[in-house]
């Protein structure tokens, strides 16, 4: 190819090129659109067809003038144009390398005076290498991903001479413009293609490193791809084997299910609820219900038992073993897991269907009456040892002990539980305590089922008979399981303090066994014996370390308590070992000393008495008298104070009075005012003063009619102005002609009365029959009055009264 004019020193028409060029050789679109440059494409393409290519030293500037240009260009020849919408496109091939020697005219166009630049081609073996070099690293940057045209990549490889290439790879390198302007003006060939060997060179370096970068991230694209694939297998693998981790739960309770040893119908029940469970998305919030509902059904126990041998000498020793005193109630006891015995050994025993037949006179027997009530009911105040007794029949039977409080339920579905509808629904308190015992034959102590209330929701007390009858509760029905279960060989003991608001109904199901409390007496041995052991164990003190005396003990019991049971007691003498530990731990463990611990003592350990003033150190007073009463904690003594006052005969009755009480007060009143005469006492008092009955302790509830006489006394004394003994306590109902009746709590209030230091006792003629039962300790140390009216009352009780003749 020729590279330069065939007329020298010529003038043609000048287009400025923003930032390009055409080398000459080489063949480049353009589009021109400023008006300068179409007006001289235009004329060019009317006459000779060439122009000047020259490039602007600053592309932004629109408007050039020639000092804006470079001074050497390429005279380029139209080849082929195109106008549209007032641009130009066109094809111009590069002919001559030229340097625009003087401008001629600038309007319309620029019109330059150009003269010839030719090249130096040198044909030395450096140009050579260079040659071969450069068309090597060209393929290898064609390789590594350089874009080109691929006719002009094939022209170069299929050669071509040294000059051409080197404006062939100046026009195809990717370099800046004013780099390209530098190539154009190098005169020499081998100069170029040393200039374009190191710009090459850094282009393949750069592709280089784009193809590595390219291959890391493509590997790293892959690996991730590849990773996510497998995973993916993995799953579905496992999910063939049937592995994942949801299967392996179905699986799990499935396997549960197998071995729950449930009935047929129960284990139905779970297997459907599991296949709902396998189809629900994991996502389902149901899901979770079932599940929890699945692990009740598969954990409650349905088979599980413990041996249920009675051996009626072993639990005889386990009840003496664990428990001082109590005769009478480890009797009953004993009886009672003696029938039990032959009931389930002996084919006698009257089946359900006999149970609910006739009697011979045709009436439908009572139902139970037959079969003896199987719920053992302990009554009784706090800390008397109901709980533990409980234990040891559990103990002497092998079997498992659960204790469920009923204290405030007033809810039936506390018993039966909620529906498993109801959000955050459970099982009763029964099934409850079955799951926790984990056997279905334990010993269940339903603690204090006085306190259980019925209201809107639901009787609870239905449930618990539902749950109790042995008639019924081999097909027990808890809300939330929805199944049945058999409760039928739970051994159910309930407690309660008292019998008063059991339903009815509840109460015939029941075998009552009473508490009535310890004497202090009893106590002490509770404590000698038991109490003070078992402490020392839970307080980690060895044993001959701590030593209370006698004295002390018995002065815990009188001066630091005031209860029927041992509860306190306990605690007081819990507060003795955890202050001694301390003091134990303190000192140095090597230099071991002994606590000797006498009643002076204990002010240090346990703080000042609680109980001071026993009734021996009061006096007698006007106007008061000793009553008994019997509470839910037991039996107490009472104080009854009456003042007087001016006014009408009013009375006045403050100290939180039941109502039977109230009741009680008025007919005490109503006795008095009918016997002023009789009595003595001022003429028609009931004119001219209020009568003030009052009972101390207000905080503590009292009712009964068991008040009456004490009452009676009180106000007596204050009129009549004579004292009352206080060491003689009174119980019993009167009537208006001051008749005294029969009362209830004997026992409690006997060994109350004895606690409290009473020497004498009156009660109603008719519990005589009462004393029966009472410690023997108590029976000797107190002096009975039986009574049939109000006038014996008075007379033991106020020795300096005087009854009138009449
Ligand atoms: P309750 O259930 O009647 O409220 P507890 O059974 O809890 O009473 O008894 C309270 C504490 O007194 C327990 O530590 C118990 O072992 C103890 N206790 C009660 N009575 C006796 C007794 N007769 N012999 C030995 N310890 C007793």
């Amino acid at each position: 190819m020729s590279t330069s004019l065939d007329n020298p020193n010529q003038m043609l028409p000048v287009v400025p090129i923003r930032d390009g060029i055409v080398f000459p050789g080489t063949e480049m679109i353009l589009t021109f659109g400023r008006q300068r440059s179409v007006s001289a494409i235009e004329a060019a393409q009317n006459a000779g067809k060439r122009v000047v290519l020259v490039m602007q030293r600053n592309p932004s500037i629109n408007d050039p003038t020639p000092s804006d240009l470079y001074q050497i260009g390429t005279v380029g020849e139209i080849v082929q144009m195109m106008r549209n919408e007032g641009e130009i496109n066109a094809l111009v091939r590069g002919i001559a390398k030229v340097e625009l020697t003087s401008y001629e005219a600038v309007e319309p166009f620029f019109v330059a005076r150009v003269a010839d630049v030719a090249d130096v081609i040198e044909d030395d073996d450096e140009t050579k290498a260079l040659f071969n070099h450069l068309t090597g690293v060209l393929r290898q940057a064609v390789k590594l991903g350089k874009t080109m045209d691929f006719l002009t990549f094939m022209n170069i490889m299929s050669g071509m001479s040294p000059q051409t290439l080197s404006y062939q790879l100046a026009g195809v390198l990717d370099t800046k413009p004013s780099e390209r302007q530098e190539l154009l003006e190098i005169n020499s060939v081998k100069a170029r293609f040393e200039k374009e060997a190191a710009y090459l060179a850094k282009e393949v370096k750069v592709l280089e490193l784009e193809r590595k970068i390219a291959t890391k991230t493509q590997e790293k694209f892959e690996k991730n791809v590849k990773e996510q694939v497998l995973r993916e297998r993995i799953k579905t693998i496992e999910k063939e084997l049937g592995d994942d981790d949801e299967n392996k739960e179905f699986k799990e309770l499935a396997d549960k299910i197998k071995k729950a040893g449930m009935p047929v119908e129960v284990k139905e029940k779970a297997e459907k609820e599991l296949h709902r469970l396998t189809q629900m998305s994991q996502y389902n919030p149901e899901a979770s219900y079932v599940r929890t509902y699945l692990d009740w059904l598969v954990e409650v126990p349905w088979n599980a038992e413990s041996t249920n041998a009675v051996n009626l000498s072993d639990a005889e020793k386990v009840l003496n073993d664990d428990h001082y005193a109590l005769g009478k109630i480890k009797e009953r006891i004993l009886e009672f897991l003696a029938v039990m015995k032959l009931r389930s050994t002996t084919d006698e025993i009257p089946d359900k269907d006999e149970k609910s037949g006739k009697k011979e006179d045709g009436k439908p027997e009572k139902k139970g009456n037959k079969s003896a009530p199987t719920i053992l009911c302990f009554v009784g105040p706090p800390g008397v040892g109901k709980t533990s007794i409980g234990k040891s029949i559990a103990r002497s039977l092998g079997r498992k002990f659960v204790k469920m409080s009923l204290g405030g339920i007033r809810d039936e579905a506390e018993i039966r539980g909620h529906r498993r509808t109801y959000v955050g629904a459970m099982p009763g308190r029964i099934i409850q305590g079955i799951k926790q015992a984990g056997t279905k034959n334990p010993v269940f102590m339903l603690d204090e089922i006085d306190k259980v209330g019925a209201d809107f929701r639901g009787d609870p007390s239905s449930a618990l008979l539902e749950a109790l009858d042995p008639e019924q509760n081999y097909a027990f029905s808890d809300h939330y399981l929805e199944v049945p279960y058999d409760l039928s060989e739970v051994f159910f003991i309930t407690t309660c303090n008292q019998l008063d608001t059991i339903p009815p109904a509840l109460r015939d199901r029941l075998e009552i066994i009473r508490f009535a409390g310890y004497t202090e007496d009893e106590k002490f041995h509770i404590a000698h014996d038991y109490l003070f052991e078992k402490q020392r164990v839970i307080h980690g003190i060895p044993d001959g370390v701590v030593e209370l005396s006698d004295e002390a003990l018995r002065e815990i019991i009188r001066r630091y308590t005031r209860e029927a049971g041992v509860r306190n007691l306990e605690r007081e003498v819990a507060t003795v070992f955890r202050k001694t530990a301390k003091k134990i731990a303190e000192i140095d463990t090597k230099d071991r000393k002994k606590y000797k611990i006498g009643p002076d003592d204990l002010q240090s350990y346990l703080g000042p008495t609680k109980f001071t003033s026993s009734l021996a150190e009061k006096k007698d007073e006007i106007g008061m008298s000793t009553g008994l009463a019997w509470t839910e904690a037991g039996g107490d003594i009472l104080f009854i104070e009456v003042a007087l006052m001016p006014g009408r005969g009013t009375l006045i009755l403050t100290g939180q009075l039941g109502d039977v009480m109230k009741e009680s007060a008025q007919a005490a009143m109503s006795y008095v005012r009918s016997r002023w005469k009789a009595l003595k006492l001022p003429e028609k008092f009931y004119q001219k003063l209020d009568v003030h009955v009052h009972v101390p302790e207000g905080a503590v509830p009292k009712d009964g009619p068991s008040a009456g006489a004490a009452i009676a006394t009180a106000i007596v004394s204050a009129l009549s102005k004579k004292p009352a003994q206080r060491l003689v306590a009174m119980t019993g109902e009167i009537t208006l002609r001051g008749r005294v009746l029969e009362i209830g709590g004997v026992k409690e209030k006997m060994i109350a009365a004895h606690r409290a230091g009473i020497k004498e006792v009156i009660l109603p003629k008719n519990n005589k029959k009462d004393l029966e039962d009472i410690p023997k300790a108590v029976l000797s140390d107190l002096k009975f009055h039986f009574v049939e009216h109000m006038d014996e009352v008075l007379k033991v009780a106020i020795p300096h009264l005087k009854f009138s003749a009449a």
